[in-house]
């Protein structure tokens, strides 16, 4: 017998409680995370973000939070704010070679900055505002289309920033769901992904604090050595060995390690 994903998330919520994802610098907040800034975090708030420069902000993140861990995303993301540029004109009017001085902390960041302006140039053609009222299946493709936009970062900003129901796939969820015998160590992104939406009920906040959640037990018990024995998991997890990918392969791309 295997967890389902339902208990498997209400397990998850018990333990760690509501996440308050995405973090917004500028929001007072707390951190049930216990990484990165203290502060930034709304548990239980899903009204947050409601202005399109908080959108953005989250946008960014996405993309700076690629291959390292948050607290490093969140250094580069700070730059940013102190240079006012959390502006789609003022990215657009900033060289790419400044802007990678900016978010260095981030790693990778000429490939970063090129892809922040790449997607500041998206986003001066298709405000924010009106994909705000369009579909997933009319923004996605587009999103997707811009480089360095794959599909995790591209899922982040249509969840977390537009609010639009769509559930995130990282590597942590394939580790936690391999290693509870839900799906098979070469289930594709596309898969796992139809499997979260057909198990869960289609709603932004509950993909929201799912993806937070097994972000957080990841970080916290189902580690590379998983801490089983506190694992709120423990009775019904298969245990499957899980091997990531080496580094530097495609599948082994761990965007978030908050
Ligand atoms: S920590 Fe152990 S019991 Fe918990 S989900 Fe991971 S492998 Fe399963």
């Amino acid at each position: 017998m295997t967890l389902s994903l339902v208990e498997i998330y209400k397990s998850l919520l018990k333990r760690y409680g509501p996440q308050g994802w995405w973090p917004l610098i500028a929001h007072a907040g707390t951190n049930p995370t216990l990484r990165g800034r203290l502060t930034g975090y709304h548990p239980g708030n899903f009204e947050l973000p409601n202005t399109e420069k908080q959108m953005l902000e989250i946008m960014l993140g996405g993309i700076l939070a690629q291959n390292t861990s948050w607290v490093n995303a969140e250094k580069a993301l700070l730059q940013l704010a102190q240079n006012d540029l959390i502006d789609i004109q003022n990215l657009i009017d900033t060289s790419v070679e400044q802007l990678a001085q900016l978010v260095r902390s981030s790693g990778y960041y000429n490939q970063k900055a090129a892809r922040i302006h790449n997607l500041a140039r998206y986003l001066e053609s298709h405000p924010i505002r009106s994909l705000l009222s369009r579909t997933i299946a009319q923004v996605r493709p587009e999103l997707r289309a811009i480089k360095g936009v794959g599909n995790e970062t591209c899922d982040s900003i249509l969840l977390y920033a537009l609010k639009k129901p769509i559930f995130v796939v990282d590597a942590y969820t394939k580790k936690l769901l391999v290693r509870n015998g839900l799906i098979s160590a070469i289930s594709t992104y596309e898969e796992i992904q139809t499997l979260f939406h057909r198990e869960i009920p289609q709603s932004v906040e509950i993909y929201n604090e799912f993806h937070a959640l097994i972000v957080q037990h990841c970080v916290h018990c189902c580690l590379k050595v998983p801490l089983c024995d506190s694992c709120p998991l423990k009775e019904l997890c298969q245990k499957l060995p899980f091997s990531a990918p080496k580094r530097g392969t495609k599948r082994s791309i761990k965007k978030d390690q908050r």
